[in-house]
């Protein structure tokens, strides 16, 4: 263990990686800042924060429709990182890359532009009760408009899907599974080349909600054959506002526009227009320029660690963590999968998660407490909130040290 922690530490430098994130660098109540809210949101490097400066700075345009210098140059710098994103996640093409607000915002695209499109009444979709809220409510909410029939994967005392019976929920009014890759509550990764592969045996489309995985692993959607792959910047670097859906290219051929409005159209009559040829018939209007700006730079930036480094490291940190939460009297850890990511929810005796956060805030540590967007999961464990720590690979051993002594002290201070 030590010698393994020992090379990876040689290859991920969290101490000198650190020093790229500004942010970090600070003390929050008289302490040193320990940031571990990263399945919210990620922190920012200099490379990401100077990429959106120098193009406010210098070429700050309208992207596609302008013939001019700067127009040119910030739809130059908006289309290199479609093809950036479509090399990070291994898409035989940019074509097959739609820009969107984030996560959320490609979940519904498809529920909308697909969904309306090839859904009809009784017919069923797959979901999970693993789900963030963005991988279920746009699926209620068209499911409430055709007619269709939501089904539930369940989940184990483990925090893994529950597989008995899967193949006998499939039917062939089976229109869609649309599963987590990661969960954001238990850190469970779901074995999804095997629910693919079941899947498209019934010629079953399959949507990856990827919020959580492709911050933190190497995604190849070619390997993996996924037909629909979502998630947000913002989770890995990038600004808040862009986010990505990548879908097969039939897939997106054969989908009616999302929105409409600008840049999405071919041509324009008084009661009918034709569409633009993909990703732009999905990205009406103008879109968040700098942001997607600011997420190539943040590939670039994850390119240079390594994603096969960052998960190791990761991997790293959360079985030590793991191994020293556990050791703490009364602490109950949700999720135990054998696969699993960087994100530990728990609670411990019944300090509520919220005042157990606020005590950690006041030591300079940042967690989250709720429901984390997941209430079947808290419904099926019959708990309100836990909270959660999650770890990025700036993180260091060090400070789940300083984390678990506090949560040492806390269970004095609160006295259960
Ligand atoms: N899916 C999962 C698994 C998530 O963890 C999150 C955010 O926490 C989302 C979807 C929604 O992401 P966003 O709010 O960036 O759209």
């Amino acid at each position: 263990m030590e010698t393994d922690m020992q090379s990876s530490k040689q290859t991920i430098d969290a101490a000198k990686i650190r020093r790229d994130f500004p942010v970090l660098n600070q003390q929050v109540h008289g302490k040193p800042l320990v940031y571990f809210d990263n399945g919210a949101t990620t922190q920012k490097p200099i490379a990401v924060i100077k990429a959106l400066t120098r193009y406010y700075e210098n070429d700050n345009a309208n992207v596609h429709r302008g013939i001019h210098q700067l127009s040119e140059r910030a739809t130059n710098g908006f289309e290199t990182a479609r093809k950036k994103v479509a090399a990070f996640i291994g898409a035989k093409s940019e074509r097959q890359i739609i820009f969107t607000r984030g996560t959320t915002e490609s979940i519904n695209l498809v529920a909308a532009a697909w969904g309306r499109k090839f859904v009809s009444e009784g017919d069923e979709i797959i979901l999970t009760e693993m789900e963030h809220h963005s991988n279920l409510i746009p699926w209620q909410l068209l499911a409430q408009e055709k007619g269709a029939v939501l089904k539930y994967l369940s989940i184990t005392e483990e925090g893994t899907l529950d597989f008995t019976g899967f193949e006998s929920i499939l039917s062939n009014r089976t229109k869609l599974i649309a599963v987590t890759h990661m969960s954001n509550v238990f850190g469970t990764i779901n074995p999804i080349k095997k629910i693919i592969r079941l899947a498209h045996d019934r010629g079953i489309p399959v949507l990856l909600d990827a919020a959580q995985s492709v911050p933190h692993l190497p995604i190849d959607v070619e390997h993996l054959d996924c037909d629909f792959l979502a998630f947000s910047g913002h989770k890995m670097l990038a600004p808040t506002g862009i986010g990505v859906l990548y879908a097969k290219r039939s897939r997106l051929e054969n989908m009616d526009p999302y929105q409409g409005g600008g840049e999405m159209i071919s041509s324009v009559w008084h009661d009918k227009s034709t569409w633009n040829e993909i990703p732009h018939k999905f990205e009406a209007g103008t879109p968040h320029i700098a942001g997607a700006i600011g997420l190539g730079a943040a590939i670039d930036y994850l390119n240079t660690l390594g994603m096969e480094n960052i998960t190791h490291y990761e991997q790293e940190l959360t079985t030590f963590a793991l191994d020293k939460m556990m050791r703490i009297p009364n602490m109950k850890i949700y999720g135990n999968a054998p696969e699993r990511g960087g994100a530990i929810s728990f609670n411990i005796g019944n300090v509520h998660p919220h005042d157990l956060s606020h005590f950690l805030d006041q030591q300079g540590i940042a967690v989250r407490a709720g429901h984390h967007c997941a209430q079947l999961i808290m419904r099926k464990f019959d708990i309100a909130a836990t909270t959660r720590a999650s770890f990025y690979f700036y993180n260091t051993f060090e400070e789940i040290d300083y984390f678990v002594e506090q949560l040492t002290e806390a269970q004095r201070f609160f006295d259960y």
